[in-house]
């Protein structure tokens, strides 16, 4: 596979992982050559991860620069602070904050204009997938995407996150050859496309062996260090 895996964690509303608390200069955390390592802790913790040279982002940014958004940051002044990435529209935003994915894809396009890369989350719910319809809701969160740009895009099934419920590996692999497939031809083969939901040290060798899947966007893993270590290993193993 051309397609570099990137490991992603997402720490939400959590503190820093101990390891970076203890100023430590190497950590599973830290980049590699032969796998993309990212993480998006909250916005207190992003200067500290720039410190140590983590590749990072916020999980969510403003699009305008500055003006009168009380509790916003925009993605510029991350951007200024030194984060290359940016998470757009993880269901827990779009759930908690109302975002819809004219805002999301708003956001990713705000993004690459600061060149930033955005890894932007899709998924259905369980309702949606139990009535027969994941492909509709995410092809309609898809659509609206700036596709034919540098983004990555990451499939959350919402019922997996945080659950401990994992879409099966083939589950996972039909939804990102479809999401593939939406791709424009030219953006097909680069596009990385990731998965997300309940992904751990136990499953990920069988996820990230699947043809379509490139990577991982982590949730309660990634804020153990020691489990994100041998998500980031098991990449790194397939990549060879
Ligand atoms: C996430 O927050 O994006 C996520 C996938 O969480 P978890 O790994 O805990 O399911």
């Amino acid at each position: 596979m051309s397609r570099k895996y990137l490991i992603a964690g997402n720490w939400k509303m959590n503190p820093a992982p101990l390891v970076l608390r203890r100023d430590m200069p190497h950590s599973p955390y830290h980049p590699r050559p032969d796998v993309d390592v990212v993480v998006f802790p909250t916005f207190l913790d992003l200067q500290s991860c720039i410190d140590a040279k983590i590749l990072c982002g916020p999980q969510f940014g403003h699009t305008e620069e500055h003006g009168a958004h009380t509790g916003d940051i925009s993605l510029k002044m991350c951007k200024n602070l030194g984060c290359l990435y940016t998470l757009c529209g993880h269901s827990e935003r779009r759930a908690d904050h109302g975002e819809t994915s004219e805002d999301v894809a708003a956001q990713a396009i705000a993004a690459l204009e600061l060149q930033m890369h955005p890894v932007v989350c899709v998924g259905e719910t369980e309702e949606e997938r139990d009535a027969g319809k994941e492909k509709e809701v995410v092809q309609a969160q898809i659509a609206v995407l700036p596709l034919e740009s540098d983004i990555t895009i990451a499939y959350e099934p919402v019922w997996a996150i945080g659950t401990g419920k994992t879409a099966s590996p083939e589950q996972a692999q039909e939804m990102h050859a479809y999401i593939r497939s939406l791709l424009p031809e030219d953006r097909q083969e680069q596009t990385r496309i990731l998965y997300g939901g309940s992904m751990k040290p136990n499953n990920a060798q069988e996820l990230l062996s699947q043809s379509d899947i490139d990577g991982g966007l982590i949730g309660g893993a990634s804020l153990q260090s020691d489990q994100f270590g041998e998500i980031v290993e098991i990449a790194s193993k397939l990549s060879e």
